[in-house]
């Protein structure tokens, strides 16, 4: 399958690129910034070759996403997986009385309105059998689950959440598989030392998801990274 990675140069997106490729997928690999972030996927490019194309993707950016699927297309690639990955954690200690909602734009602009401009531009080449979109959510966006403070975040995965459930009930007449997943709390550079499970696990376990087209026990298209339901 080809499948294409959004906030792919660091995090759990790094590994999602090398479990995809190890798995033996083909992988478009979205950076905001190609001269960052590009010692790891450089290695990944020498050892995997024409597998692995790495591609300028800032998902605020909706011309240079809509460039980007107009150039693939032309070059005839078909898509089967949609990751949408990047994301930004902000203001998360700062109490709805000092907020500047600049952080709420900023929030929602990267983590729900990247995925809405990706899948609007990506779709029409998300052609392959047993397609899937994946969006990485998070526990974060919970409803049952709120916790006080971090406005930003949580508000904008609870929104990506219905995002995942709206593309469900429009897609799945196309054999399109959608799911919102909390990959777990994760040490990158978002979830800090402390955290306990390994992007790289996760990483797995969602490919699994994507390989197996795991489909939720309950209602909500919203699972963690091994499948379990999550609480919307
Ligand atoms: P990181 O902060 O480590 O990485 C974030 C990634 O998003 C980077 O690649 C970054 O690119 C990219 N990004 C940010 N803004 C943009 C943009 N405008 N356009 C394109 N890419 C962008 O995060 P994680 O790897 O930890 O998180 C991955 C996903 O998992 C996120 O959706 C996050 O919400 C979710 N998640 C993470 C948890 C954790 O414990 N880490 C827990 C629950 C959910 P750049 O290098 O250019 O900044």
């Amino acid at each position: 399958m080809n499948i294409l990675i959004t906030g792919a140069g660091r995090g759990l997106g790094l590994d999602l690129v090398a479990v995809a490729l190890e798995h033996g997928h083909d992988v478009i690999a979205g950076v905001r910034d190609p001269a960052r972030g590009q010692a790891a996927l450089s290695a990944l490019a020498a050892a995997y070759g024409d597998n692995l194309t790495v591609a300028a993707l800032d998902v605020t950016d909706e011309a240079g996403i809509a460039a980007l699927a107009a150039s693939l297309k032309e070059q005839g690639r078909t898509l089967g997986v949609i990751i949408n990955n990047a994301a930004v954690l902000n203001a998360t200690d700062t109490p709805l009385e000092e907020l500047d909602i600049a952080e709420m734009q900023l929030a929602l602009d990267i983590n729900l309105y990247g995925p809405m401009r990706v899948v609007k531009h990506f779709l029409p080449l998300l052609t392959e059998q047993k397609a899937s979109i994946i969006n990485i959510s998070s526990e974060a966006g919970s409803i049952t689950n709120a916790y006080p403070g971090s406005y930003p975040y949580t508000i904008s995965k609870t929104a990506l959440n219905m995002f995942s459930q709206k593309l469900h009930v429009t897609l799945k007449e196309r054999g399109i598989h959608v799911l919102s997943v909390h990959p777990g709390w994760m040490p990158t550079d978002m979830g800090g030392s402390k955290a306990p499970t390994s992007p790289r696990t996760s990483a797995e376990r969602i490919l699994g998801l994507i390989e197996q087209r795991t489909a939720p026990e309950g209602h909500f298209r919203f699972v963690d990274y091994t499948g379990k339901d999550m609480e919307i």
